[in-house]
């Protein structure tokens, strides 16, 4: 008998490797407590996963910022604005290689971070694909909690969307 596996996001990936709090709010769209904040989970997205004024590519579910063809092979081009969110960058870059890769579509990815003007290549290797496959087992187990990791105090805490409602007293 199949069964049912929830389907896992870039975004749900993206935010995995920042806050597996946040990631788990985010997969059950509790959604912060007032407008403003809100807008900052729009902005923050925006910033560091978006490319500013470039149209994205649609391929199949998933959205790139550029494909490109070199020879026989594709490049999917994602820019990011820093390395600070790196290994979200990284595993959200194999998880739109992997998908082009069930589509019968072989490429390889460049993250290019504008600020630092630093360019790094991510291939879908064997060890990767396995790393990726447990990352997605590991959030499907997350989203299957009856209640969200408890809150750690770490940087990105202070844009986050949800720290009234992590950190607020009383
Ligand atoms: S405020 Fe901090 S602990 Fe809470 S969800 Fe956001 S990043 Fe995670």
């Amino acid at each position: 008998m199949m069964t049912y596996e929830m389907p896992v996001t870039g975004t749900d990936i993206w935010y995995y490797f920042i806050c597996k709090r946040e990631a788990w709010l985010m997969m059950r769209k509790i959604a912060p407590d007032n407008e403003d904040e809100n807008m900052e989970i729009g902005r923050f997205i925006h910033e560091y996963t978006k490319k500013r004024g470039k149209k994205e590519v649609d391929v199949g579910h998933i959205k790139v910022d550029r494909l490109k063809k070199i020879k026989d092979e594709y490049v999917v081009q994602e820019i990011k604005k820093s390395a600070k969110f790196r290994e979200s960058a990284r595993y959200q870059l194999l998880y739109y290689l992997d998908t082009l890769r069930q589509m019968g579509i072989k490429a390889k990815g460049e993250l290019t971070y504008s600020e630092e003007k630093k360019r790094e290549e991510v291939v879908l290797t064997e060890n990767a694909k396995k790393k990726l496959d447990e990352t997605i087992d590991s959030i499907r187990k997350l989203a299957k909690q009856t209640t969200p990791p408890s809150p750690k105090k770490i940087k990105f805490c202070r844009q986050c969307a949800y720290k009234e409602y992590c950190w607020a007293e009383g």
